[in-house]
Formats: structure tokens, C-alpha cells, sequence
């Protein structure tokens, strides 16, 4: 499972907020140090923990209370959020050059997987429906050329060599005419890498930049390196100016850090990733999907945004206008316990999830239960009726044929009317120690 580790480091802090009822200064400390902990062992960098902590406590102090959702969920939204900003947000597209061939000169150290990335890079555009010519450019090792001109006919795309004789800046040339006189839309250059960053390679990339003037320039950077391929991305970037990074290896046992810390340490995006060894596997980088990944927990995101929703529709204006007037009817009380009842059943889904929710089934069924009781009855209502409960508490005749119409007891009907009313006045008493303020959230 990819970051496994930094999932179950951040679980164990919605953990501490179970049974809590808000989130407040003091309830989030520990949540907060389990959250440090968990990225400083993914190997995130210590500033960026340091303000994605900070930013993460300012908000979840603030929160206000949404009904239906738990601090522990509320907690699981903000660090979504602070984790897809951190990761820069929106997905960052590869750029195209508007007229003449679209040039990606790819760098990188040793063994990250330049070579694998060039021909994954050339078969992912390809399927888009561009035309791409390789450019061998790693004149250092031998094995990397036949390894290309492999890769390339494996993906059918033409490879340009000229073996190891000859500069890799004049070889980027050569390469860069024939891809013109060819009409590609794309050329993929790859460059030799070092065991370690040196003046020579440096250098080197300079020249093939110079000669190019490359529409892109990534750097390929290995995901297990962690915070290292951040410190990377910074230096190339100063050396010789990068536009992006590419993540490779995100299929092996890698923690987290790299993804986590490139955007925010060295200011460029990851555009894309690898996920393997396959042609195939290379896509781009979703800040919002990884996220999700990260926190294994999609579910209750989608359920924390569907209980914003339902609250922003269902409580704005419309229904605090009901409770000022006191109209509040058997229209808006069937409108409202659907809205719970709905939230019950993602409850239950969230049931599911280990250590995420605690309403039993049991429980939800008999909340569903008691809603088709009621249905039953205010469906039996005429219009006015449902309009005017006052009816319904005035005349036991009434009362009567509604239960004798919904198959249900006297007495039955009459809880419910009861029950409109002790709503009516409960939401009444609510807005009078609100002065003014919106509605809070309803036990219910
Ligand atoms: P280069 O020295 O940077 O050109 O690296 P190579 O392209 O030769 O790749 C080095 C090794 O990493 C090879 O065995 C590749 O198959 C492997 N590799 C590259 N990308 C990935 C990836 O995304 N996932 C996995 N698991 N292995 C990869």
C-alpha cells in the first residue's frame, strides 16, 4: 500500500477525537503531535511540517460545528485540504510549445529512472495523440542507449543516437534538427545522470539547455529518496532553471516525503509520476488524488462535503424564516428528518470504515424505520393539515382517520403531532439565545 505508514501514523490522531464533541485547543494537541510525527517519519521536511501543523491547528480551532459530522471527520477534512495545497493544488499541466516541436530535456541522477521515464513519457503523449522522436543524450553509459533504442521500439517511437562519441550538446542538436526535419510534435531528450551532483553534469546540462531552448525541463527525482529529492529539485532548479519534476518509484515502499515536500521546498510542481516498471505507468500528479490516498479516506470527505451541503440548502434562510414565524409545518418536519435520516445512512457507511463512525446498523434501521412510520402518517395528511398542525392538535377526528389512512394506532398519530410542536418549540427557544446568528446544530 503506498505511504501505509504515514495512513496509520495520521489515523492514530483522528483517533484521540473520538467521543469528542468539538474540536478545541486543548483536544487537538495530541492529534496534532501524532500528525507531526506521522510526516516527520514519512520523511517530510521539518519545515514544511512545521507549517502544514501550523496551518492545520489555525483552522481546526475555528471550525464551527456541522451537524451530523464528527470532530474526528472535520479533522480528516482540514488535513485533506492543507495536504492537496501543499502538493500545489491543481493538477500542473505539461506545456506545449505553440509552433515548431515541443522540447522535454529530462535530467536527473543515476538510477532514478530517466531512461524508463523518456520512454513512458514518449508512449504517454503518444496515446494522446502526439508524434514523438527519443533523443539519446546519456553518452556516459552505453547500456543506456541500447536501453532506449529497446524501450523506444518497444513503444515504437523513433530513438536518435549517435553512441558516445560525440558531446551530448551536439548530439541535443543533431537530435533537435532531425526531429524538425521529421515534423514530431515532440522531443524527448535524455541526459547522463552522476552517482551525485557535480560541476561536470551541471555544466554539461547547461550546454544541452542552451542548444535546445527546451519548452520543458524536468527533473526526474527517485520518490524513496524523500526530502532528498526535494533538496534536488532546489538545486537543479537554481543550476539551470527546471519548469517541473518527475516522481518515480511511487510503487515501491516509498513514505511520502518526496511527494509531500517537493512543491513547497523548491517552489516547482511534479507534473508527473511513475508507478512502475511498466510503459504504462506514468500519469499526473492529482494533488487532490494523492491526498486522498494518503488518508485512505474518500468516503469521508464526500461525506463531511454532502452534510455542508444539506446544512447550507436546507437550513439558510428558508427554514429560519419557517422558525421565526413559528410555521415551521409537517412539510419542513418531513424535509428535515429526511435530511437526517440521509446523513444516517452515510453514517452507516461510515460504519464500515475501521475506526470511523459509531452508530451501529441496528441503530440506523431503526431510525429508518420510524421515518417510514412517520411518512406513512403525514402522507395521510390533507395539505392544509400539513400546513396547519393546529388542526390536527384540535381534533381527535381528524387524528383518527389519519391513523385509520396510514394503518397506524391514535395514539401513534398523536405522538407525532406532539412531536412537531415540542420541535417547534425547542427551535424557537434556540433562536431566541441566538440573537440573530445562524442556526446551530440540532441534536437529534
Ligand atoms: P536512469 O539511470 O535514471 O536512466 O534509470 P533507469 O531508467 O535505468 O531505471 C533504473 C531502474 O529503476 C530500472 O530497473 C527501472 O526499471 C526502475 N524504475 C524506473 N521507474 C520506476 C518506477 O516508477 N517504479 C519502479 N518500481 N521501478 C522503476
Amino acid at each position: 500500500e503506498m505511504f501505509g505508514q504515514l495512513t496509520s501514523g495520521l489515523e492514530s490522531a483522528w483517533k484521540k477525537l473520538k467521543g469528542e464533541e468539538v474540536l478545541t485547543k486543548e483536544n487537538i494537541v495530541e492529534p496534532m503531535r501524532d500528525i507531526r510525527r506521522a510526516l516527520l517519519e514519512a520523511d517530510v521536511s521539518l519545515p514544511v511540517v512545521r507549517r502544514f501543523v501550523q496551518a492545520v491547528s489555525d483552522q481546526a480551532v475555528g471550525v464551527g460545528l456541522i451537524r451530523g459530522v464528527k470532530p474526528d471527520q472535520q479533522l480528516v477534512k482540514i488535513v485533506n485540504e492543507e495536504l492537496v495545497k501543499l502538493m500545489g493544488g491543481e493538477v500542473s499541466e505539461l506545456v506545449f510549445a505553440k509552433s515548431g516541436p515541443t522540447v522535454i530535456l529530462l535530467a536527473g541522477l543515476q538510477g532514478v529512472g530517466k531512461t524508463t521515464v523518456s520512454a513512458k513519457l514518449a508512449y504517454y503523449l503518444k496515446k494522446q495523440g502526439k508524434s514523438c522522436m527519443l533523443v539519446a543524450g546519456d553518452v556516459y553509459r552505453p547500456a543506456a542507449i541500447d536501453q532506449l533504442v529497446i524501450l523506444g521500439e518497444q513503444v515504437d517511437v523513433p530513438v536518435y543516437t549517435e553512441g558516445t562519441e560525440v558531446k551530448p550538446s551536439e548530439i541535443a542538436r543533431q537530435g533537435l534538427t532531425e526531429a524538425k526535419k521529421k515534423k514530431v510534435d515532440v522531443v524527448i531528450v535524455d541526459t547522463a545522470g552522476r552517482l551525485q551532483i557535480d560541476k561536470g553534469m551541471m555544466d554539461e546540462l547547461k550546454d544541452v539547455k542552451r542548444v535546445l531552448n527546451p519548452t520543458e525541463v524536468l527533473l526526474v527525482v527517485d520518490a524513496m529518496t524523500g526530502q532528498e529529492a526535494a533538496a534536488l529539485v532546489t538545486t537543479f532548479n537554481i543550476e539551470i532553471g527546471i519548469t517541473g519534476a518527475i516522481l518515480t518509484k511511487l510503487d515501491g515502499d516509498s513514505r511520502g516525503g518526496a511527494a509531500l515536500s517537493v512543491k513547497e521546498v523548491s517552489g516547482k510542481p511534479i507534473k508527473l509520476v511513475g508507478r512502475g516498471e511498466r510503459m504504462e505507468d506514468l500519469e499526473p500528479f492529482y494533488p487532490d488524488r494523492m491526498a486522498g490516498r494518503i488518508l485512505g479516506m474518500g468516503d469521508v470527505l464526500s461525506f463531511v462535503e454532502k452534510a455542508q451541503e444539506v446544512m447550507q440548502q436546507e437550513d439558510a434562510e428558508e427554514l429560519q424564516k419557517k422558525i421565526m414565524s413559528a410555521k415551521f409545518d409537517f412539510n419542513d418536519f418531513l424535509k428535515q428528518t429526511r435530511s437526517v435520516a440521509r446523513m444516517g445512512s452515510m453514517t452507516r457507511v461510515l460504519g464500515m470504515i475501521p475506526g470511523m463512525g459509531k452508530v451501529t446498523p441496528a441503530q440506523v434501521r431503526e431510525a429508518e424505520k420510524s421515518l417510514k412510520i412517520m411518512e406513512g402518517m403525514i402522507e395521510a395528511m390533507t395539505p392544509e393539515e400539513r400546513e396547519k398542525p393546529e388542526l390536527l392538535a384540535e381534533s381527535p377526528i381528524r387524528r383518527k382517520r389519519i391513523a385509520q389512512d396510514s394503518g397506524k394506532t391514535e395514539q401513534q398519530v398523536s405522538q407525532l403531532v406532539a412531536q412537531l410542536f415540542q420541535m417547534r418549540v425547542r427551535m424557537k427557544n434556540l433562536m431566541g439565545v441566538m440573537e440573530g446568528g445562524s442556526i446551530p446544530a440540532l441534536s437529534n
